[in-house]
């Protein structure tokens, strides 16, 4: 006869929603704790809305993707990794998609609708989920879990306790860092929290120009690096190739052939058709040019230095984005105290970690999703069978 184990799982995002489901198709009594009114809050604005759930590319193109501590997860993709995810979701009705560079979407371009599968797969096996829970702390006997304590004093015994209540980034959608506080008031360790967003390691990609600084994926590529760097208080630059797909030699002939062309125009009507408009004052500002000056008043050497400035566009980096606007949260709960063939705390019998709050981060590209699946559906399975 197998005994059937309560199992209570703190936060419903992707990682405690997979936890939640893994133990209950494993036949065992599931309570998932979510503070907010609904599930998955972060995981709906994921991918703009569309959900990049995943990436198609093999093992260790994948595990490359983490910014350190990716090794940790080899045991967890062992047992959940991409395409079983993918099967997960098309197997319950939702077909994916892989996009450019890997990316695996829902064919819907919805991230409710991964969602809902998520929901349905929670009913189905019978997790009881209770809404607006407000934990108060957890009851530990001799390192070991015995349930927890809500506000009011109630108490829910407990035989394993999965803590999955993510990072610290985008606070609005519920992680605000709770489980890092329980976690530590249980004796363990968390590293540094830093904002993290390494982004496709690529040197072409999109670049905004926003009024607080540069965004968007490429510099969502770097500031991961980017942020330990200015944490190191080193002195830290951007440097931009406006013109990438052109040469110096190109881009001098170029201007050489509109100079002469138009020689009454102004610089910055020429510049126009190589900048976006509103970049163009900036430029010249920058480049110390009047932008009204004719073509024909630009010295060999002031031309020269468009085209430098044009391949070499200088930013030096005051800061990143607080914490809260980044999208995922590197450090967390240290790895040398968690079990990466169960995830299980080393130091508290039948306490489990999963998501974002363990201490792995990667760039976006859909590995983020997959880790909290991953350590969420092992997390799941181990305090089931364990
Ligand atoms: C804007 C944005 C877009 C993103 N897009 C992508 C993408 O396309 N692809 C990708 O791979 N990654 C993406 N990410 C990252 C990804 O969303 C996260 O890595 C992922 O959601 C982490 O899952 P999680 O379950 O660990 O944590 P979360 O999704 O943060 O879920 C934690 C849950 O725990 C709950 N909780 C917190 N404290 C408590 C408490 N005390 N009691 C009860 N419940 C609690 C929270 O309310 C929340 O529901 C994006 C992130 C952001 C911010």
């Amino acid at each position: 006869m197998t005994i059937v184990k309560k199992i209570i799982v703190i936060g419903g995002g992707p990682a405690g929603m997979m936890a939640a489901i893994r133990a209950g198709q494993l036949h065992q009594q599931v309570v998932l704790l979510e503070k907010n009114a609904g599930l998955g809050k972060k995981l709906l604005l994921s991918g703009k809305g569309r959900c990049n759930l995943t990436n198609a590319c093999s093992l260790e193109e994948f595990l490359a993707r983490f910014s350190k501590n990716g090794q940790f997860l080899r045991d967890a993709f062992k047992k959940f990794f991409n395409q079983d995810l993918m099967n997960f979701f098309e197997e319950r009705g939702l077909p994916v998609k892989v996009e450019r560079q890997m990316r695996v979407f829902p064919v819907s371009d919805r991230s409710a609708s991964v969602l809902e599968v998520l929901e349905k797969e929670l009913i189905k096996n019978k997790v009881e989920i209770i809404f607006k829970a407000k934990i108060k702390n957890l009851s530990i006997v001799d390192n070991k879990v015995r349930g927890l304590y809500l506000a009011g004093d109630e108490f829910i015994l407990a035989d394993r306790i999965i803590i999955a209540t993510g990072g610290i980034s985008f606070a609005i959608t519920g992680s605000t860092g709770d489980g890092f506080e329980f976690a530590r008031k249980l004796g363990h360790a968390v590293t540094a929290l830093a904002p993290g967003n390494r982004e496709i390691v690529s040197e072409i990609g999109e670049l905004l120009f926003t009024f607080f600084g540069i965004s968007g994926p490429l510099v969502l590529t770097l500031s991961g690096k980017i942020v330990n760097w200015l944490n190191e208080n080193k002195k830290v630059y951007a440097q931009i190739d406006l013109k990438p797909g052109l040469s110096k030699e190109q881009l001098n002939n170029r201007l050489l052939r509109e100079f002469s062309a138009n020689p009454r125009k102004n610089i910055k009507n020429v510049l126009k058709g190589l900048l976006p408009l509103r970049l163009v004052d900036v430029f010249l500002e920058i480049a110390k040019i009047n932008p009204e000056i004719r073509v024909n008043q630009i010295s060999r050497q002031a031309r020269e230095g468009i085209v430098d400035l044009l391949k070499a566009f200088r930013l030096d980096i005051a800061g990143s984005l607080p914490l809260e606007e980044a999208m995922v949260t590197q450090g967390g709960v240290s790895l040398k105290e968690i079990n990466p063939r169960t995830m299980e705390s080393r130091k508290i019998k039948g306490l489990y970690f999963a998501g974002e709050m363990i201490d792995v981060d990667a760039d976006t590209g859909g590995f983020n999703l997959q880790a909290a699946f991953s350590t969420g559906y092992l997390a799941g399975e181990s305090a089931a069978l364990s």
